[in-house]
C-alpha cells in the first residue's frame, strides 16, 4: 500500500504560489504530481488554487488514483487533457494558468493557447519544494540505502578475478530488486580498469582482474525514492599509484563533507573537493560536479557544482562524490549521500570506503 504524503505539502506550496502571485499552478512533471498527491500513475496533472485542487487523469487511473489520493477533487478526462483542463478552469473561474516551463512542451503550450487559457511559464516552484526532505521522504531514502547496501554485502562473493563487469551489474540488480526495489536507480556501472577514466562508463564484457580498480555506482528504489552510491575498490593489492589517487579522492569528499552546514552555498561544498584535487594537480581529471540532489529523481536540485546557484538548507539531501579519471589508466570515484543538519552533514551510506574496503565489508 502507497503510504499517501501529508497534506502540508500542498499547503506549503500554497504559501510559496501566494509569495510568488501565483494563482493557479499547473503540476505536470510526474515527480511532483506523486509529490504533492501520492498518484503514481504515468499521466496525470494536478491543478491547484488557493482553496482547490484537481487531478486530471484518464480512465487507465480511475480506481488508481481514488486509492493512492485523498482530498483533490480527480477528474477522468473524457477527451483530451487540454479539453479537461478548459472545462475545469473554466467552472472554477481561473483566467490565467501558471505552468512549470520546464516540463510543458512547445505543442502542449500551443494547445492551451488555442483553447483560450492563457499559460504563463514560472520555475519548478514544486522541484523547489522537493529539496528539502520530510520525515516520510527520508524514510523512504533510507530503506533504499538499506536494500542498496545489503545487496552489495551479497554482491561481494562474485567479485573476484575472472568475473564479467556485465555480470556483476546484472547480478547486483537482480539483489535489489529481490529486497523490494520496484528497480534500479539507474543502469548499475562495474567499470574495471582503463574502463574507470569514463565517469558513466557503461558496462563491458570484460573480465575484472587482481590489481584492478574496480569502481561500482548503484542505486536502489524504495516508496519511489532512489539511492545512489559509489565505491571503487582494488581487487588485491593496491599500486603505489592507486594508493595515492583513492586517497586524493577520499581527502577531497570528506573536505567536502566537513564543509556542508545550513547557509552556505553548495558551490562552496563543490570548491571544497574542487581544491584538494587542483592542488594536487589532477583539476583537469575531475570534470564534474561534486554532487546533486536525490530523492523522487536521481538526480535533482540542488546542485553541487561550480556553477550552482543553490544554498545548502537543512533537510536537504545529495550526493558528494568526487572523482579522478585519467584516461588510459582508470579512475577513482567515492560516493556519499548525506543529509544536512542543523550541525553540517549527517553521512547516510554506510560501506566501507577504503581501496581494500572489500575485505571488511
Ligand atoms: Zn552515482
Ligand atoms: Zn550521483
Amino acid at each position: 500500500m502507497m503510504k499517501r504524503p501529508k497534506p502540508d505539502r500542498i499547503d506549503n506550496l500554497r504559501r510559496l504560489m501566494k509569495a510568488e502571485g501565483v494563482d493557479a499552478l499547473l503540476v505536470t512533471k510526474r515527480e511532483n504530481v506523486r509529490y504533492l498527491t501520492g498518484f503514481t500513475g504515468s499521466a496525470g496533472s494536478f491543478l491547484v488554487t488557493p482553496g482547490r485542487s484537481w487531478l486530471i487523469t484518464d480512465f487507465r487511473y480511475k480506481l488508481q488514483s481514488r486509492r493512492e489520493t485523498s482530498g483533490t477533487t480527480i477528474l477522468i478526462q473524457k477527451t483530451d487533457f487540454p479539453t479537461a483542463l478548459q472545462e475545469t478552469a473554466l467552472s472554477a473561474g481561473i483566467d490565467s494558468l501558471w505552468f512549470d516551463e520546464s516540463s510543458l512542451t512547445i505543442e502542449e503550450l500551443k494547445k492551451l493557447r488555442k483553447r483560450g487559457l492563457k499559460p504563463r511559464g514560472h520555475r519548478d516552484i514544486v522541484g523547489e519544494l522537493r529539496k528539502r526532505k520530510d520525515k516520510q521522504e527520508l524514510a523512504s531514502i533510507r530503506k533504499a540505502i538499506r536494500r542498496a547496501e545489503e545487496s552489495f554485502r551479497e554482491l561481494k562473493k562474485y567479485i573476484r578475478p575472472g568475473a564479467r563487469e556485465r555480470r556483476l551489474a546484472f547480478t547486483l540488480e537482480c539483489l535489489m530488486r529481490e529486497k523490494g526495489a520496484r528497480k534500479a536507480a539507474f543502469d548499475t556501472i562495474v567499470a574495471s580498469g582503463r574502463n574507470g577514466a569514463m565517469p558513466h562508463a557503461s558496462v563491458t564484457d570484460r573480465r575484472i582482474k587482481a590489481g584492478d580498480l574496480v569502481t561500482f555506482d548503484f542505486g536502489a528504489e524504495a516508496g519511489g525514492y532512489f539511492c545512489d552510491i559509489t565505491r571503487t575498490f582494488c581487487l588485491g593489492r593496491p599500486s603505489a599509484r592507486q594508493l595515492e589517487i583513492h586517497g586524493l579522492v577520499q581527502e577531497a569528499q570528506l573536505a567536502a563533507i566537513k564543509s556542508v552546514r545550513p547557509g552556505v552555498s553548495c558551490k562552496s561544498v563543490d570548491d571544497a573537493a574542487r581544491d584538494v584535487i587542483k592542488k594536487a594537480n589532477h583539476g583537469s581529471h575531475f570534470g564534474h560536479g561534486t554532487g546533486h540532489g536525490i530523492g523522487l529523481m536521481v538526480h535533482e536540485a540542488p546542485s553541487v557544482s561550480p556553477l550552482s546557484r543553490d544554498s545548502v538548507a537543512q533537510d536537504m539531501v545529495f550526493t558528494v562524490e568526487p572523482g579522478v579519471y585519467i584516461p588510459d589508466w582508470g579512475g577513482v570515484r567515492i560516493e556519499d549521500m548525506v543529509l544536512v543538519t542543523e550541525r553540517g552533514a549527517k553521512v547516510l551510506t554506510t560501506l566501507p570506503r577504503e581501496l581494500d574496503g572489500l575485505r571488511s565489508l
